[in-house]
């Protein structure tokens, strides 16, 4: 790990406006760390780097790990492509490339970030915007460059096509991504409508139902992951309803649940809807028959306070439900369940009650 330089900021997605929430390290600034660690990159806040940053442009290489991609960039500024492993895609399902703008100050001796760029990967050519890329994951079985220094070598136009390979690979079958999900997880995937301004659309949305690490999901043994749309089935009896307990990481708000419906909150989410309502928490209401449960529809709810929880039944809150206590003797730490009063008090805090 390098230094700590922190960026931070939000974008929107060309495709949806889901506006995502950003927080991550660029490790680019790292040659003064012991004078400048922790920095802050956020817009409006210039950081010291303690060297002149334009010398990060002046070789084909800068610092054994990131390479010049297109020759000249805007004057006075660098455009930063992150990690390869960390471009994500929408979860209205458009692969995004996120690029970092800064702006260099040489005789400050600092940098300001401009803004967090979201891209289209299939609309808008990325790669040609780029100045500076991480070497990672650039030389797989099939790259014809075998190291960083033949990359940086290598004619501008090979560069950016080199980067535009490396940016469609890492999006290879994004379509596919969340279909089967990898074992053990559960996503949800239909129409999720946004409970403030009422916009509904095909999303793919993470859940904390099933987990590879858990013995049985959340709906106990007639669920162990996949993929979950409105109207698919969950068999099975759930004994679990009726007794008062949390359900792995998930808090049970009330007790008895009501008899023929259940509803579960996950927790925030690092994106907001277009219409800017906070970050969403995805709510999903199941019908129950006797012979299981249906997925009966997805929503996207900004949830402020314990009042917007009023209609639900579990809540995910993995700190809340358990907390890192010491085992006896020398055993370490173990996560164990917290009490149900402690529970509480814990997500009232977490909104500020
Ligand atoms: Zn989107
Ligand atoms: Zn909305």
């Amino acid at each position: 790990m390098g230094a700590f330089d922190v960026y931070r900021g939000q974008a929107r997605c060309p495709a949806c406006r889901a506006i995502h929430f950003f927080s991550g390290q660029t490790k680019v600034f790292d040659p003064d760390f012991g004078e400048h660690c922790m920095r802050d990159l956020a817009v409006g806040r210039p950081q010291p780097v303690g060297f002149r940053p334009s010398s990060m442009l002046e070789a084909a290489i800068w610092e054994d790990e990131w390479w010049r991609v297109r020759a000249r960039g805007v004057p006075g500024e660098l455009t930063l492509l992150p990690d390869l492993g960390e471009q994500f895609a929408c979860s209205c399902g458009r692969p995004l490339v996120t690029l970092l703008r800064f702006r260099l100050d040489d005789a400050a001796a600092e940098v300001e970030l401009l803004e967090i760029e979201l891209l289209d990967l299939l609309e808008d050519d990325a790669a040609a915007r780029v100045d500076l890329a991480d070497r990672d994951g650039m030389f797989d079985v099939d790259s014809p460059w075998d190291d960083v220094e033949e990359l940086a070598a290598a004619p501008e136009s090979a560069r950016i096509e080199a980067l535009r390979a490396a940016l469609a690979l890492r999006f290879e079958g994004h379509e596919t991504w969340f279909v089967p999900p990898p074992a053990g997880f559960t996503w949800l995937i239909g129409q999720a409508r946004c409970e403030a301004c009422g916009d509904a659309r095909e999303r793919r949305l993470w859940t904390m139902y099933s987990h590879p690490g858990y013995v049985t999901s959340i709906f106990g043994e007639g669920w162990a992951g996949g993929v979950l749309r409105p109207g698919s089935r969950i068999g099975g009896p759930s004994p679990w309803r009726e007794r008062d307990e949390d359900r792995g990481y998930y808090l049970r708000l009330r007790h008895p649940l009501p008899a023929r419906s259940l509803t579960l909150c996950e927790e925030d989410a690092s994106w907001a809807c277009a219409c800017g309502a906070g970050p969403v928490a995805v709510v999903a209401h199941f019908r129950v028959d006797d012979a299981g449960l249906t997925l009966a529809s997805i929503a996207l709810r900004s949830v402020r306070s314990l009042a917007d929880l009023a209609d639900v039944d579990l809540v995910c809150a993995p700190r809340c439900v358990r907390a890192l206590r010491l085992r006896e003797g020398w055993g370490g730490v173990v996560r164990q369940p917290k009490g149900r009063e402690e529970a509480l008090a814990c997500l009232a805090r977490r909104f500020g009650g």
